[in-house]
């Protein structure tokens, strides 16, 4: 006999956990959460999860901002820890960034967001390991750092339960079926349910699902890599979040001694399926990560060369934004995937809009089309400073 759930969250990763909260605050035991696995396994578990308020557009820094508000006071406005550390965030930039850098300060400013752009000198100051070769100006924000990506989903879906939600781990949802332009019945490994509404917030799983309803999602999986680096005595401390344009790496502290290193647009050949997440980092990305941080930061020439690390995967869509969106022709269906990369800071944010879609609202950041998928068919690709990247 199918069960009725009057909102099914489908993946307990900080997207659906985010959703499943905000949705709880107002409709309590009418949410239904389905995890294949457990809370936060998925991408969500290999984030590095930086916070930070630097982005080109009003839309995603608004959403980047009001999401801030929420890990800075976590504990008081959701309840558990999201982990928040607040290092420092800096953005560098070459010469040919130094305008729109400027302009994504002045906007941040305007918004109340405190940050500045900094020069190569003043840079120095603020991180005195830094070779400042090639660096034409910086953006500094004080107040940002990173977060525990898995506590934060796991701090999420604790929070919704209290609400009334249902949440439940290990069940795989296997099949939606669509009738007549809507969702009618979503079967899984262990049973079947009938949604009021159903919102997808699967990841790199995404493609999987909507197959099975006859859909292709604009979206590629790409793998990222991580290095993990130990820094030498004399650099030891939690440094800032540093982001380099120029040089395509970025890295965050990892406790005292250690940072771990990103890049910020994956290569084409880091096409990958959607389950290759977990597999250890390969040495030539290691190594090639090791070369770049030490130049930057001399210092890390002195570090331990033996390749550690971890591989994740990013839902990327075609302008590296997500697809926030009822369904066009499925009238009960939202989607909320394509995070890009960038997607865990963003997570209250989307949980709060998911909900107004959810509840037939406009969302408070956003015009409903903004993030809408069809976006793509039509040529309006969300256009940023910095071009394609996790770092727009
Ligand atoms: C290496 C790496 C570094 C990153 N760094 C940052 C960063 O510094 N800052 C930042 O803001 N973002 C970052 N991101 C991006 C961010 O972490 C992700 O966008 C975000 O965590 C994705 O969350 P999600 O919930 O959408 O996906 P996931 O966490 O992947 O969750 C999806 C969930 O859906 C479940 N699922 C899938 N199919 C089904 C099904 N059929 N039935 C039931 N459940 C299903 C999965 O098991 C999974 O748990 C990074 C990502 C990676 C991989």
């Amino acid at each position: 006999m199918a069960e009725h759930a009057e909102f099914l969250v489908v993946g307990g990763g900080s997207t659906g956990t985010a959703i499943a909260y905000y949705l709880s605050l107002v409709a309590g035991k009418e949410v239904l959460l389905l995890e294949a696995n457990r809370v936060g396994s998925g991408q969500t578990g290999y984030s590095t999860a930086i916070i930070r308020l630097h982005y080109s557009t009003p839309e995603v820094a608004r959403m980047a901002l009001e999401s801030y508000r929420v890990f800075e006071r976590f504990e008081d406005l959701v309840g558990g820890s999201c982990g928040f550390r607040r290092v420092g965030f800096v953005l560098a930039v070459p010469e040919g960034l130094r305008e729109g850098l400027e302009r994504n300060v002045s906007m941040l400013r305007s918004m109340g967001v405190e940050t500045w752009a900094v020069s190569p000198e003043e840079l120095k100051d603020l991180m005195p390991w830094v070779d400042v070769e090639g660096i034409a100006a910086a953006a500094y924000e004080p107040g940002s750092g990173f977060a525990d990506p898995t506590e934060t989903a796991l701090s999420f879906a604790r929070a919704a339960a209290e609400n009334g939600a249902r949440v439940v781990e290990g069940e795989r949802v296997t099949k939606v079926v669509v009738e007549g332009g809507e969702v009618k019945r979503v079967l899984t490994e262990k049973g079947e349910y009938v949604p009021g509404t159903l919102i997808l917030a699967t990841g790199v799983w995404t493609q999987q699902l909507a197959s099975t309803f006859g859909r292709t999602v604009p979206m590629k999986v790409l793998r990222e890599e991580i290095g993990v680096f130990t820094r030498p005595e004399d650099f030891r401390g939690e440094h800032p979040v540093f982001a380099d344009l120029g040089m395509d790496f970025y890295m965050r502290p990892h406790g005292e001694a250690e940072t771990y290193v990103g890049s910020i647009e994956p290569p084409p050949t880091a096409l990958a399926s959607q389950d290759e997440g977990g597999r250890p980092i390969s040495r030539e990305t290691y190594m090639a990560y090791h070369e770049r941080i030490s130049r930057r930061f001399p210092a890390f020439e002195r570090s331990p060369h033996q390749p550690r690390g971890w591989t994740g995967l990013y839902d990327v869509t075609p302008d590296w934004h997500p697809v926030i969106c009822r369904d066009p022709e499925v009238s009960n269906l939202i989607w909320a995937f394509g995070l890009s990369g960038h997607g865990f800071k963003l997570a209250p944010a989307i949980g709060m809009s998911v909900r107004d879609l959810a509840l037939g609202k406009r969302p408070e950041f956003f015009e409903p089309d903004h993030f809408a998928m069809e976006r793509f068919a039509r040529g309006r690709g969300i256009i940023t400073t910095y071009g394609i990247g996790v770092v727009s």
